[in-house]
C-alpha cells in the first residue's frame, strides 16, 4: 500500500524491512544454470527489499530472470551466490527442514496455471495449506472471501473455470496467513476480463488486509496498479519507481 512506501523510513529505522533479496555473493548477486560454456547468468547483481503491505511488481520480458526471482525468494530454488534475508535471517542458510517449513508456513503462492491438484475438490486443494483439522471453517472463508460460494467448493478443478480456479489457489495461498504472497504471472491464462477480475481480487487483499504481495508479469499495464515496480533486463534491475497514485485494478487496459 502507498502507506507502506511513506513509512519506509520508519521501517528502516526499526530495522523493519522485511525481506532484503540480495542474490549472491559479495554484494553481487547472482544466480547461474549450468555449468561452463552453456552456463546461463539468470540474475546478476539483484539487490531489493520488499516492505510489509506492499503490492511490488517485478516487470520484465520474458527470460529476464522473473521466476528464478520469485522462486529463490520463495525458497523453491537457491542462488548460486548471495543471501536471501527475511526478518534479518537468511533463508539461503537453512537446512532442507527449515526451508520446507518456510515454504509451508511464510510463502503463499499463485502460478500461472493455478497448481491445483485434479482429485481435490476446490475445498480439499485449499485445506492442503491447513493443519489436518479444520475445525474453524478457515477453508470454507477462505474460498467464500474470493468469491466462491457453497455450491463451487465440492467441484474439481476440471469443473471449474481458470479464472474459478485460480481463485481456489489465491484463497489457498490466503489461508495459511502467509507473511508475502508471490505470484508468478497470474493472469497469464485468462483472458482480459477475467484476468482484471483476479487483479482486482489481489490489490483487494493487499489494500484491505494488509497483505504483503510481490507480483511478477510481463505485461507493462499490470504495474500501473502497484505501489512500486521494479523492471528487471536481462536477469539485472534496470529501473525502480514508487508509484504515487497507483491505478485501480477494474481501469487497468492491456
Ligand atoms: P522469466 O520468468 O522472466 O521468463 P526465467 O527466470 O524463467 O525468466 O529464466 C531466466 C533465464 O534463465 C532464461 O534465460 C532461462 O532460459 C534460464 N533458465 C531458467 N531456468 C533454467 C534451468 N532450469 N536451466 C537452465 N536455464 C534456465
Ligand atoms: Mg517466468
Amino acid at each position: 500500500m502507498r502507506e507502506a512506501i511513506a513509512c519506509l523510513p520508519i521501517y528502516h529505522a526499526l530495522g523493519g524491512t522485511l525481506y532484503g533479496g540480495t542474490i549472491a555473493t559479495n554484494q553481487e548477486p547472482e544466480k547461474y544454470y549450468g555449468k561452463g560454456d552453456s552456463q546461463v547468468k539468470a540474475l546478476d547483481d539483484v539487490s531489493f527489499d520488499v516492505y510489509k503491505g506492499e503490492m511490488l511488481v517485478l516487470l520484465g520480458n520474458s527470460g529476464c530472470g522473473k521466476s528464478t526471482l520469485l522462486n529463490i525468494i520463495g525458497g523453491m530454488d537457491l542462488p548460486t551466490e548471495g543471501q536471501v534475508l527475511l526478518h534479518g535471517e537468511d533463508i539461503t542458510k537453512y537446512k532442507d527442514k527449515e526451508l520446507t517449513n518456510y515454504r509451508k508456513e511464510k510463502i503463499g503462492f499463485i502460478f500461472q496455471f493455478y497448481n491445483l491438484l485434479p482429485d481435490l475438490t476446490a475445498l480439499e486443494n485449499v485445506r492442503m495449506s491447513l493443519p489436518k483439522k479444520d475445525v474453524d471453517h478457515k477453508g470454507e472463508k477462505a474460498l467464500e472471501s474470493v468469491g466462491l460460494g457453497d455450491g463451487k467448493m465440492k467441484q474439481y478443478p476440471s469443473q471449474m473455470s481458470g479464472g474459478e480456479q485460480q481463485r481456489v489457489s489465491i484463497a489457498r495461498a490466503l489461508v495459511k496467513g502467509a507473511e508475502i504472497i508471490l505470484c508468478d504471472e497470474p493472469t497469464g491464462a485468462l483472458d482480459d476480463k477475467t484476468g482484471r477480475k483476479i487483479l482486482e481480487l489481489l490489490q483487494n487483499i493487499v489494500r484491505e488486509q494488509g497483505q504483503t504481495m510481490v507480483i511478477v508479469t510481463h505485461t507493462t499495464p499490470i504495474a500501473d496498479m502497484a505501489d512500486r515496480v521494479i523492471t528487471l533486463r536481462s536477469g539485472k534491475i534496470e529501473k525502480e519507481r514508487v508509484n504515487e497514485h497507483p491505478l485501480d485494478a477494474k481501469d487497468i487496459v492491456w
